[in-house]
C-alpha cells in the first residue's frame, strides 16, 4: 500500500506545488505516494462558498467553521488508509521534530488540515480528536506551508525515494547530533582547502573525525540537543 497524504485546503491550486518537483515530484509520478487535495469550500453550505465566521466573543479576524471543517475531515477519513494520522497545522501545536516526521512516514499516510483566518473552531478538533503540529515557533499566514513542509520531510523518508537510504542515518536529528560539515572539489576555494584528513583515504580517521565535528557543532549551535545526547 503506497503512503498517502490527504490535504484539507483552501487553496488546492498549491498542490503539489514544489512537491511536484525534484525527489518527492519523481516519487509522486512513479506512484511511490499519493496526494490527495480536498477543497475545504466544496463542504460550504451557502452559493458564496463561505467556510469563516465572526469569533465567537468578539475580537479580530474569521474563525473556520467546525461544521463545514468537520464535513471535510470525515469526507478525508472515508478515502484515508484505515490508521492514518490526522492533524491540524497549529502554531499552538507538538513541535515536529525528525522522530515525529519517522512515525508518520512508517505509518499509511496523513491527514493535513491547513488553516487560514485566525484558525478553526476548538470544537472540530475536540470532536474529532485531531492532534495539533506546529512547524516552528513563528506564524504563518495559512497551514498550506507547513503542510508542504511535513510532505516533505515525510516522502523522502519513504522507501526509493532517496537514492542511498544510508544518506539518513548520519543526518542532523536522526543520529540526535547536527550532520558533520560537506566538501566536494576543488580541494581550494579561495584559499580555503578541504581538511586533509578527509583526502587521506582512512576510514576510520574520517569516521572519528566526522563525528568530533558533529558533536562540537551540536554542542555549540544546539545545547538542547546536546544535553539530550549526554543524557542517552
Ligand atoms: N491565531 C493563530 C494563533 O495565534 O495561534 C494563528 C493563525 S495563522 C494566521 C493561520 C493558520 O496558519 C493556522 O490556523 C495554521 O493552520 C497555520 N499556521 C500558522 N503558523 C503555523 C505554524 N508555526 N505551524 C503550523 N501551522 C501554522
Amino acid at each position: 500500500m503506497r503512503w498517502k497524504a490527504t490535504v484539507l485546503t483552501l487553496f488546492p491550486e498549491m498542490y503539489p506545488g514544489p512537491l511536484g518537483l525534484s525527489l518527492a515530484g519523481k516519487a509522486l509520478a512513479e506512484g511511490a505516494w499519493e496526494l490527495e487535495t480536498i477543497d475545504i469550500r466544496d463542504f460550504a453550505q451557502d452559493k458564496h462558498r463561505s467556510v469563516d465566521d465572526t469569533p465567537a466573543g468578539g475580537g479580530p479576524g474569521m474563525v473556520m467553521r467546525a461544521d463545514i471543517g468537520a464535513a471535510a475531515i470525515d469526507a478525508a477519513r472515508k478515502n484515508a488508509p484505515a490508521g492514518t494520522a490526522t492533524i491540524y497545522l497549529s502554531p499552538r501545536g507538538t513541535p515536529l521534530t525528525q522522530a515525529g516526521v519517522e512515525m508518520l512516514a512508517h505509518g499509511p499516510g496523513v491527514i493535513l488540515l491547513c488553516g487560514r483566518f485566525e484558525g478553526i473552531d476548538q470544537r472540530v478538533l475536540d470532536a474529532r480528536e485531531i492532534e495539533e503540529v506546529s512547524i516552528g515557533d513563528y506564524v504563518l499566514s495559512g497551514g498550506d506551508l507547513a503542510a508542504h513542509v511535513v510532505m516533505d520531510a515525510c516522502v523522502r523518508l519513504l522507501p526509493g525515494v532517496v537514492g542511498n537510504a544510508g544518506t539518513h542515518d548520519e543526518e542532523s536529528f536522526a543520529s540526535g547530533l547536527l550532520e558533520y560539515p560537506h566538501y566536494t572539489r576543488p580541494r581550494e576555494f579561495e584559499g580555503h582547502i578541504i581538511p586533509e584528513v578527509l583526502l587521506s583515504g582512512d576510514h576510520e580517521k574520517i569516521a572519528q573525525w566526522r563525528r568530533e565535528q558533529a558533536e562540537a557543532l551540536t554542542r555549540t549551535r544546539r545545547p538542547d540537543l546536546w544535553e539530550k545526547w549526554n543524557r542517552r
